[in-house]
């Protein structure tokens, strides 16, 4: 995060920084073992060898790079206070690009140091021109409350720099808009706010010469493209004053950098990846649990819901030894070795239980021990998640388990070993996790334990995937109709849309005046489209399939948080078993017209699978390839869903215990689709018996779904599937697998740009699964509607060796 940016953008090796912050140490207790000791010692207590591969990710000295010319010795003495000596090469780079104009995206490692890539000129230019200005936008408050601390720091004369956001006070507000010349702000609040009121922020605008886009890698999906509109509309306001400031935007790695912020901007942008920090040495261990021995599912002490939030609502049949098991193992044979540990969980109550179990081991071996170890919860205070962060650093606590890096103190890194438990969804948050190992320039030991997900069993056995070149890239789809019209029409109200907005707003935006028009929410005039209402329209940056739903306790009515609209019917449906923060509550009623879920806390001894009937159709294919008996389509399609029951299952066995009926209305979702066709003679020459057609597509289905993040920053509840031995609108075995928003978000369109490689993915991850029969590892899904039936893992290989075989590269 950014303020640690700092501590790591001078030429100098990782101790020296450590041992001139009050939060970390120079002498902590006894070093342990080494890393690769340490990871022989757990290997050898571990049946089998779960380590499929170690990578010594080896350590790096910075490149620093001399301070631009044009940065004035005022700016650079204010750093150098600050101990940055020198800017990294790729600061200097990125920083210049951005002053001569460039609109440039730095994209590289945690805590490289972006923050002064952008600080840099954009402060430079505050200080050459006593009148410009930059406006700084963070995806949380909390970011841009760290990043005003920073800039504040360097006292610079004549900034001024300001948050301004929801909690602003009124009184401040204006003081802000006229005085400021640094405003950090959210995308909502220039959503709701500032271009509103754009006629206040004139005088800022007008002289606005950078805007700033920090962990611009949040902008995904719907989201994503709403704040590509409303980096649209500020553009469009400040061209209307003259004005056309230069984009920085900040990325976490990942694939193809500039397309994605292109399309976040509308602007053309350069990409600087080379990362020229310095960082510490680590060896990298992927561990898969083993499988257990058949029929003892049951014998794992934790259940597979206690892993949380979506992930939880499975409790299929274990075949694997649970990755909460295996993480609480190693935490305590690592702390038993004296080696201090942080473990990322998933969930908070995965946290809790990987500490409770490491505790009760560590006490069983010596009595006493397991007060060495806590689990890191919400709801701490500030102070005391300071003080366990110290206890941890000082070696008073030898291990912590946590569920998230963003929750920790920015301080707390030099540990001598990381776990996590789950592939955390992204390489960056990966590698943000992982970059908490590591002191006083000593080797650190990360471990990555897999979970039961079919993502997890790729990467354990592609370790490039990990550690080669990133291909994930953060999508998003400006041209979605339901995000394009309301967006348009936030600016007409701003100012009258004319023909030279359409071109910026892109492709799709006249059929969406046109629309807004017919609909009478516009009316055109020789001088271009105005809103025809006295309110402005109400748009939710981050409202998801329609609007969310609140989740509710009846005997307090305490608001416990929102689920989006498009999974309620999955998830809140009476009865549902719903996990909130790692605490189990049951739903008393879900309540479609007020859009909030009853629920009372209760911890059931089973839990709860909605089932569902999906109805899809083609409304339009953009884009397809034809490869013989084997077709890939891009397109439009309509889906129809009705959650009709519910199962209630035992979370220690798996034991369906009944089958309830649900009386929920359909719902219809017109989005983007990417799918695949197959002839059946293929099938039947690779070997697919017809009876087994389907089976070996809904296979195929749920480990497509489950790898798409490897492509696309998404998770599997971001997309939904559906496969058929003959579909009506293909005419063919076909497997669809669609974005679940309305209109679209960038997921399948990114799926068939990658076709191949993803396809190639998913055959490996159920090929490389050790399973026999087909698991949760590999082509079992936790959302799956027909209850996992059919599924054949065997058949599903086959028919994806038949797409890649005939699908050019
Ligand atoms: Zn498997
Ligand atoms: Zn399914």
């Amino acid at each position: 995060m950014t303020s640690n940016d700092f501590s790591s953008a001078r030429p100098t090796p990782r101790h020296d920084l450590e041992s001139s912050s009050a939060a970390t140490v120079s002498a902590g207790p006894d070093p342990g073992p080494s890393p690769a000791d340490l990871l022989r010692r757990l290997r050898a207590r571990s049946a089998g060898d779960p380590v499929t591969h170690v990578e010594r990710v080896p350590a790096r000295a910075g490149v620093p790079a001399p301070w631009p010319s044009w940065a004035p010795v005022e700016l650079r003495a204010a750093f150098t206070r600050r101990g940055v000596v020198a800017p990294w090469q790729h600061q200097a780079e990125a920083a210049n690009l951005a002053y001569e104009g460039e609109h440039v995206v730095v994209a590289t490692g945690t805590a490289s140091g972006k923050s002064l890539a952008y600080q840099l000129p954009a402060l430079a230019t505050l200080l050459a021109d006593p009148r410009a200005t930059v406006l700084y936008l963070a995806p949380t408050k909390a970011l841009a409350a760290d990043q005003l601390r920073s800039v504040a720091a360097l006292e610079l004369e004549g900034v001024r720099p300001a948050c301004y956001d929801g909690d602003t006070p009124r009184a401040e507000r204006e003081w802000i808009r006229r005085h400021s010349r640094f405003v950090l702000t959210n995308p909502d609040m220039l959503h709701h706010g500032v271009l509103p009121g754009h006629a206040q922020w004139s005088g800022f605008l007008r002289r606005l010469a950078y805007v700033v886009i920090d962990e611009c890698h949040t902008y995904r999906g719907v989201f994503g493209s709403h704040v590509a509109h409303v980096l649209r509309r500020l553009r469009r306001q400040c061209a209307r004053f003259g004005a056309t400031p230069v984009f920085v935007l900040a990325s976490a790695t990942s694939g193809d950098p500039a397309t994605a912020a292109g399309r976040l901007t509308g602007l053309p942008v350069t990409a600087v990846t080379e990362d020229a920090s310095p960082r510490g040495g680590v060896t990298f261990a992927l561990w898969e649990p083993p499988l257990l021995p058949p029929d003892s599912s049951a014998s794992s002490a934790v259940p597979a819901q206690a892993t949380g939030g979506h992930d939880g609502a499975t409790d299929l049949i274990q075949v694997r030894r649970s990755a909460l098991r295996e993480t609480a193992d190693l935490l305590a044979d690592t702390v038993a070795e004296g080696v201090r540990t942080l473990a990322f969980v998933r969930s908070r109550k995965g946290a809790e239980v990987v500490a409770a179990s490491a505790r009760r081991a560590l006490d069983d071996a010596v009595p006493g021990l397991g007060d060495r170890v806590a689990a890191y919860r919400g709801g701490y205070l500030r102070e005391e998640r300071r003080e366990l962060e110290r206890a941890l650093l000082h070696g008073d606590l030898l291990g912590l388990a946590s569920t998230n890096a963003l929750e920790l103190g920015v301080d707390l890194v030099g540990l001598d070993a990381v776990l996590i438990c789950g592939y955390p969804g992204t390489r960056a948050s990966l590698w943000q996790q992982a970059g908490r190992a590591g002191r006083s320039g000593q080797e650190a030991l990360a471990v990555l334990v897999a979970r039961d997900d079919p993502l997890d069993t790729y990467l354990v056995h592609h370790p490039e995937a990990i550690f080669g070149a990133p291909v994930e890239a953060t999508v998003l789809d400006p041209t979605n109709p339901y995000v394009l019209a309301p967006q348009l029409a936030c600016a007409a109200v701003e100012a009258p849309l004319t023909p030279a907005d359409l071109a910026l707003f892109g492709d799709g935006a006249k059929e969406a005046v046109d629309e807004l028009v017919a609909a009478g929410a516009l009316r055109q005039r020789p001088t271009g489209w105005y809103w025809r209402h006295r309110e402005r329209p109400e748009v939710d940056l981050r409202g998801q399939g329609g609007a969310p739903v609140c989740v509710v306790e009846s005997s307090t009515g305490r608001l416990l948080g929102t689920v989006d609209g498009g999974s309620s019917h999955f998830l809140l449906h009476s009865g549902a078993v719903h996990l909130h923060q790692g605490v189990s509550y049951v739903v008393d009623e879900l309540d479609l017209a007020d859009g909030c879920a009853l629920v009372h806390a209760e911890e059931p001894d089973w839990s709860t699978h909605a089932r569902d009937v999906t109805d899809l159709s083609v409304v339009s294919v953009r884009s397809y390839v034809d490869a013989g008996p084997v077709g890939m389509f891009l397109g439009e399609v309509d889906v129809t869903s009705q959650v009709v029951s519910y199962q209630r299952r035992r979370i220690a066995t798996g034991e369906v215990i009944d089958t309830r009926p649900l009386d929920l209305p359909t719902r219809e979702l017109r989005t983007v689709a990417v799918w695949f066709t197959l002839s059946p003679q293929s099938l039947a020459l690779a070997g697919v018996q017809s009876a087994d057609v389907p089976g070996a597509l809904h296979a195929a289905e749920h480990a497509a779904i489950g790898l798409l993040p490897l492509m696309a920053t998404c998770d599997r509840w971001d997309i939904g599937g559906l496969s058929t031995a003959v579909h009506p609108d293909t005419e063919a075995p076909t497997v669809f697998v669609y974005d679940g928003h309305p209109g679209g978000a960038g997921f399948a369109e990114r799926a068939y740009g990658t076709a191949s490689a993803w396809l190639r993915a998913t055959r490996d991850a159920i090929a490389e699964c050790g399973c026999e029969a087909g698991c949760p590892s590999c082509v079992q899904s936790p959302k799956c509607g027909n209850g996992n039936n059919p599924l054949s893992k065997p058949d599903a290989i086959r028919v994806l060796d038949v797409v890649l075989a005939n699908l050019p590269a």
